[in-house]
């Protein structure tokens, strides 16, 4: 073990070298202006061709909006000792580089510097990608048969909704079996200690209130959506006691029901204002059904419009029901918590987040899937990086996971 981390130790060239190149490469979006992976795959495909897979398959999943009209995700296999087989799951998309000026260096030129590479994609989900490439470039250099099959997926179309990546293909391609260990590592923080499991259900929704404006002092000749608006706050703050299960693996360990933006109200404080758009903005424990708490709601809207004559109309911005959380006696879950703390000496403990990575649809589909990673959390920002050394690190913990039996 101590002369196979030595050797992904000495890789760091290696590290560098690949960051660049696909740093270069920015693989965005069609609905952000980009032409989407195309280009990233065929350098990614290229590179490891001769590396010693057993495999590499592409999945090409059509798209009329990009000039290669495919978005193409690729797997890299390798044959282990067992049936079953371990993924690691990394999307080779980027967001766009946002404001320029905010950025320090070139976005899509990638830049070193103190043990760091900067660059848009450098940190998501690039070094997990690369951390993921050296575990089986380290298996192939030392002539190791790993324990599992290892596939590396790379998948295309994670940052706007995955329906050219992993939804299609969980959809069409019958390549998964439950038994099969997922990470996804996409996720995580500095020190490496959160394995993410579960996520929150989000629901953003607006009040649109009407009722009747007039002069400040003849309130009697209006309807004040003011007053409304604010007795509905309250009301609404009913859904913390009716909704109150404690779960104390999410960061906050209850359903939040937070009012956020308020507009369309006046600009004077001498009129008694005659219509207001109240925003919510809840995310709630996944034990709740939404249906549920959009009913609860409904009861609380007519009350008010009952009580203070004003008419009241419900829009659901966005409404997500987030599946069921992978359990923390999952194999995938041990494995990680056994591994890290094995190879980093780190307690990992599994937790909830806010939502929406390529893990929620696997949980959708009733597979058990797991978010590793050591990441100073600097994605979709500018100046965002990747440590090396953490790189380095988490390519260790990937090949002890590749390689160690049950
Ligand atoms: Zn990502």
């Amino acid at each position: 073990m101590k002369e196979i981390f030595k050797y992904i130790e000495s890789q760091e060239k290696l590290v560098i070298e690949i960051q660049k190149q696909l740093t270069k490469i920015p693989a965005i979006a069609p609905e952000s202006g980009g032409q989407g992976e195309y280009k990233k795959y065929l350098y990614l495909k290229n590179l490891i061709s001769d590396w010693g897979f057993d495999s590499i398959e592409t999945i090409d999943v059509y798209d009329d909006r990009v000039e290669s009209k495919t978005r193409p995700s690729l797997i890299a296999s390798i044959n282990g000792k067992t049936k079953t087989n371990f993924w690691i799951i990394t999307h080779t998309d980027v967001v766009p580089p946002g404001e320029s000026t905010l950025w320090e260096t070139s976005p899509f030129d990638a830049t070193v510097k103190n043990g760091k590479i900067y660059g848009r994609g450098t940190e998501d989900n690039q070094q997990s990608l690369v951390s993921s490439l050296l575990a089986a470039k380290s298996l192939f250099d030392n002539k190791i048969i790993p324990y599992y099959n290892v596939k590396l997926l790379f998948v295309a179309d994670e940052e706007v909704g995955s329906k050219y990546g992993i939804e299609w293909i969980l959809k069409n391609k019958n390549i998964f079996n439950k038994n099969d260990l997922i990470l996804v590592p996409d996720g995580g923080n500095s020190e490496g200690n959160t394995i993410e499991i579960a996520e929150k259900s989000i629901l953003w929704i607006s009040f649109s209130i009407s009722g009747k404006q007039s002069h400040g002092s003849r309130p009697d000749l209006g309807i004040n959506t003011a007053r409304a608006s604010s007795y509905l706050c309250v009301k609404m703050d009913n859904l913390y006691n009716k909704f109150d299960k404690i779960d104390n693996m999410y960061d906050v360990p209850y359903s939040t029901f937070e009012p956020t933006r308020r507009y369309n109200n006046i600009e004077n404080i001498n009129t008694i204002p005659g219509s207001e758009i109240l925003c919510y903005d809840c995310r709630i424990l996944p034990d709740y059904k939404l249906d549920d708490i959009i009913s609860q709601i409904e009861l609380i809207k007519k009350e008010i419009e009952k009580k203070f004559k004003v008419k009241i109309e419900i829009e659901i911005k966005i409404k997500l029901q987030a599946p069921i959380p992978t359990p923390t006696d999952a194999q995938i879950v041990q494995k990680l918590k056994k591994s890290v703390k094995k190879i980093l000496n780190i307690d990992a403990k599994p937790i909830g987040i806010g939502g929406g990575t390529v893990a929620a649809y696997f949980r959708m589909k009733g597979f058990h899937a797991a978010l590793w990673s050591t990441i100073d959390m600097k994605m979709h920002g500018p100046n965002e990086y990747s440590k090396i050394i953490n790189t380095i690190n988490d390519a260790k913990v990937f090949f002890d996971l590749m390689t160690e039996s049950d």
